[in-house]
């Protein structure tokens, strides 16, 4: 087999047991890697006794790779990671980049999955086919730097790690996975599963490599891809993918600012908050139109390259202005514990915040999400001082600081509340603190506006992932002439609408996407028209697997892993959150101005949606969708 190992591996915490599950090409080539073999894998060991919450012992958690990981591909490193989630309805999937996925590969397998609950804190030790459970007791409370740091000295440096910080260990649930310091699996609060498994760390090596069927046609794709990508960035340093080899994600605070995208103040507005700043430049976030030959801003926070193993790109970076910090922020990150907490002029403070939730393992869009939602309630007397215990207004700072590290550790009442749940939360504090939730399932929004980009935010509001802006591209694809005829799209739509055009790209480009997530891919570099034609990406599969698809046969593994994960989805209680009342309230000022989604264009996308994703009226997969993907 080419570009697979052929083995899934099985740990048992209950019995400290492992099994080696043997998987054939055919299984494959329908079930190919990442996101897809992991709602395989889990549809496969739930078919016992079924996990009835995310913290029961039979929910597995299940990570894995894709065919090119480990073969020296740019972008191809990513790990996918999928389970029963604490924070929302049904299964959710979150990935992240680091040299995880790699590590499965080169311990031999394609996947892993751990189910059952250890008894004590564990540590599991992968080397090859080896597994050990070693006690973790003398990690458990620590935060995850100290951890990865010490497992590193104890270990060496050969194995990739996965480890959870307290939130984790206290079941938060939004609490993260860390893959080596500087990558999340943020979403869904899947470290939140390990600390219900008392899983502290997966420590994982090995020396097997994966072969592929035509090595030079997979190096020489890869050899021309770096070279177009160095070749468009040095003509273009100020397009999107200039912005993220200059400045990181981090950068795109700045076009996201300006274009009004920015959730600022619990997303009531989309820019910094009356002001005319927003066309303001920060030389923190990097000099933005950088023409052909001019240096980046030396001001930028941006420091020195921190990428996943073979990219070219390199959109991860350390921060320059505080080296001793795990990484710099992401934009998703920056932003919504940024101006979305009214931190709009205080930087130092909301690079506190990320920092403290990525030592303590807590996800920075949904505890920034909560953080919000408290100062608008508080702002609007929704919730008192008397609720609180203490008066929390848009820009505390100090106030968020504290409220992170009282959900991580649960040092109060209202930490611990805030802790167990959103929705739970809100009942607690009042039905009047609904309308200011921005949250979807359970999970807080990321850092685009649904009035801003429609198309994303009606993402948003549809399972398996709710909450998650990396499933469709986003809304400006839709009126892309080339996009649109490199999909063989014959609609558009205004990057503001959301019509049945719309709904058609975003169906799309989510099955696109979800083809990307089944190799494992990093989405900046194999997005459409990003790097690769859809021949070249389908060249690139076919000489590292032997398999011989199309590009419209990979669009076939994307709706196969979009379906299953939609019927795993409803089989596990998920279900799509209905119209809220704050997607019709205009945005109020500032360059998204009079941006907003009414309830009937909402409804009728739902209904188009639904039809021509082949569900019935209630969003079910009809027998005849599911029967012709073979699941
Ligand atoms: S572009 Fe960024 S996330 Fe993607 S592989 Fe490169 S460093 Fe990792």
């Amino acid at each position: 087999m080419y570009g697979f190992m052929g083995k899934i591996l099985v740990v048992d915490l209950n019995k400290k047991r492992i099994e080696i599950l043997k998987k054939n090409e055919a299984y494959y080539q329908k079930f190919m890697g990442g996101a897809l073999l992991c709602a395989k894998l889990f549809e496969e060991l739930t078919k016992g006794p079924k996990p009835d919450n995310a913290f029961a012992p039979e929910n597995p958690i299940i990570f894995a790779a894709g065919p090119m990981a480990a073969g020296g591909v740019c972008g191809a490193t990513r790990v996918n990671v999928l389970s029963l989630a604490p924070e929302s309805t049904g299964v959710y999937l979150s990935q992240a980049g680091g040299e995880f996925g790699p590590g499965i590969k080169r311990a031999g397998f394609d996947a892993l999955a751990i189910t059952g609950k250890s008894k004590e804190p564990v540590i599991l030790i992968i080397d090859n086919d080896h597994v050990r459970f070693d006690a973790a007791g003398y990690l458990w409370g620590k935060d995850r730097n100290f951890s990865y740091e010490q497992l590193t000295k104890d270990l060496g440096k050969d194995y990739s790690i996965a480890s959870i910080g307290p939130a984790g260990e206290n079941m938060v649930r939004h609490a993260n996975i860390m893959f080596e310091p500087d990558h999340y699996a943020g979403r869904g609060g899947l470290g939140a599963v390990l600390g219900a498994k008392q899983v502290k760390a997966i420590a994982i090596k090995g020396d097997q490599v994966p072969v592929f069927k035509d090595p030079e046609t997979v190096k020489a794709i890869n050899k021309e891809g770096g070279r177009r990508l160095s070749s468009a960035i040095k003509k273009a340093p100020g397009s999107f993918l200039g912005v993220l080899r200059h400045y990181g994600t981090f950068g795109l605070l700045d076009i996201n600012q300006k274009a009004g995208n920015l959730p600022t103040r619990n997303f009531n507005y989309g820019a910094p908050y009356h002001s005319e700043s927003h066309s303001e430049s920060h030389p923190e976030f990097g000099k933005p139109d950088l023409k052909p030959g001019q240096k980046p801003d030396k001001k930028a926070y941006a420091g020195r390259n921190n990428p996943c193993k073979d990219c070219f790109l390199s959109c991860k970076k350390r921060s320059k202005a505080k080296p001793e910090y795990t990484g710099l922020a992401e934009y998703e990150s920056a932003a919504i514990l940024g101006a979305n907490i009214g931190l709009e002029d205080d930087l130092e403070t909301c690079l506190e915040a990320c920092e403290l939730c990525n030592r303590l393992g807590l996800d920075t869009i949904s505890t920034g999400n909560i953080i919000a939602w408290l100062m608008d309630c508080f702002e609007n007397s929704i919730v008192t001082e008397k609720d609180l215990g203490f008066s929390i207004t848009f820009g505390d700072g100090q106030k968020a600081i504290e409220l992170i590290k009282d959900m991580a550790y649960q040092k109060s009442k209202l930490g611990i509340l805030l802790a167990d749940g959103i929705d739970q939360a809100a009942d607690r504090l009042g039905y009047e603190t609904k309308p200011y939730l921005r949250f979807v399932k359970g999970v807080g929004m990321p850092a685009h506006i649904p009035h801003k980009k429609p198309g994303v935010g009606f993402g948003y509001f549809h399972g398996p992932n709710p909450g998650d802006h990396m499933k469709l591209e986003h809304d400006w694809i839709a009126s892309d002439p080339d996009s649109l005829a490199a999909f063989n799209l014959d609609v558009s739509s205004a990057p503001d609408a959301l019509d049945n055009g719309k709904i058609e790209v975003a169906r799309t480009t989510q099955l696109y996407y979800a083809a990307m997530d089944a190799l494992s891919l990093c989405l900046f570099i194999f997005s459409p028209g990003n790097v690769y034609t859809f021949d070249e990406i389908a060249e690139i599969v076919n000489a590292a697997t032997g398999f011989n698809f199309s590009f419209s046969d990979l669009m076939e593994i994307g709706e196969r892993s979009v379906q299953l994960q939609r019927k795993l989805y409803l089989e596990q209680g998920g279900t799509d959150e209905a119209f809220r009342s704050f997607l019709s309230t205009e945005i109020p000022e500032g360059p998204s101005k009079g941006a907003h989604i009414t309830k009937a264009d909402f409804e009728n996308a739902r209904r188009h949606y639904y039809s021509i994703m082949g569900w019935d009226d209630n969003g079910h997969p009809v027998k005849s969708t599911l029967e012709r993907l073979g699941i």
